[in-house]
């Protein structure tokens, strides 16, 4: 099969060399991004549901184009994924959010920070080291650390992800599964997994919204039981990202769900605009 993410065999069009020439175009201007400080990362909560308090951030990447103008991640990644860009890209982007979290640990807020990693991330054999000395320069400890990684990243080369997310796990780093639910590998791989936090995607909290049939609902509420049935053996925590309202949120709480993320809590935002209420402080 192919792997996710290629394209089968397309019928030629003159449009075809303009797209390309515009991926092209996008892509040096990425490379050129880096160095020039165009991108910056937004930060959403998660929403510790047992302790009603924010305990960590998931980071998103934005790209202020001097051209373009903002541009949404799905525009930019996919490319960067596409070329060995996407390792210094990572690798920028990790700097900056574990810069950001010394600042809130500065500041005395108790608050883990996660980056999203490509596919290609995680066969990298040296993406342990590099996270560790990333850790280092900022100063900030492996537990203040999450890295997000979709189940399709897996699908590659399990046998060398496993070995790369087994040292990372090692260093205290937490693994955790995005957009849990829409790969194939799913359930048989948890075991083998240093896994430790999955976000049920957005499709499935997407299904308990009232504007679904009432079958529907259920359906949608049967699977995400299902995956928090699993959280205790397994040793995880669940999050469901995409949550839009009270009542959904009040559905996942039910149903075992244990952090949430989404719009009803907060949209991304930049660092110093997020309600820092929300957050856990050191009290000393
Ligand atoms: P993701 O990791 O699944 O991130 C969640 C996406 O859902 C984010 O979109 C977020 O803004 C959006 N979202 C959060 N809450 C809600 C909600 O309540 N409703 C709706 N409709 N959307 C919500 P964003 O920021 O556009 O990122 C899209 C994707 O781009 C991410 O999906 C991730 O795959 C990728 N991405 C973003 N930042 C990075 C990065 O720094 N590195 C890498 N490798 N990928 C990134
Ligand atoms: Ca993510
Ligand atoms: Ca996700
Ligand atoms: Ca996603």
């Amino acid at each position: 099969a192919a792997p996710p993410g290629s394209r089968g065999p397309v019928a030629y069009t003159a449009s075809m060399d303009e797209g390309r020439a515009e991926r092209v175009g996008l892509l040096a201007d990425l490379h050129r991004a880096l160095e020039d400080e165009e991108l910056a990362l937004h930060y959403q909560p998660k929403l510790d549901l047992a302790f009603g308090l924010v305990t960590s951030v998931e980071s998103l990447v934005r790209w202020d184009h001097p051209r373009l103008g903002r541009l949404s991640p799905d525009t930019f990644v996919p490319l960067a994924e596409s070329t060995a860009l996407i390792e210094p890209f990572t690798h920028h982007l990790l700097g900056k959010a574990l810069h950001q979290a010394r600042r809130w640990q500065d500041q005395g807020i108790d608050l883990s920070v996660a980056v999203n990693l490509s596919a290609r991330n995680v066969v990298d054999p040296e993406l342990p080291e590099k996270v560790a000395a990333a850790l280092a320069v900022a100063g900030v400890p492996a537990s203040r650390l999450t890295l997000e990684m979709t189940e399709s990243s897996m699908v590659e080369d399990p046998r060398r992800t496993i070995e790369v997310l087994e040292r990372l796990a090692a260093i205290g780093v937490t693994i955790s599964l995005d957009d849990f639910g829409t790969g194939y590998s799913s359930l048989s791989y948890l075991q083998r997994l240093p896994v430790r936090e999955l976000k049920i995607d957005r499709s499935f909290v997407r299904g308990l919204e009232a504007t679904h049939s009432p079958e529907n609902v259920a359906v949608s509420a049967a699977l995400i039981r299902s995956i928090t049935a699993l959280k205790d053996a397994l040793g995880l925590r669940v999050v469901a990202e995409g949550v839009e309202d009270h009542h959904v949120l009040e559905q996942l709480r039910d149903l075992g769900v244990d952090l949430i993320q989404g719009y009803v809590i907060s949209r991304p935002m930049p660092a110093d605009h997020l309600d820092s209420s929300m957050f856990r402080w050191h009290t000393t």
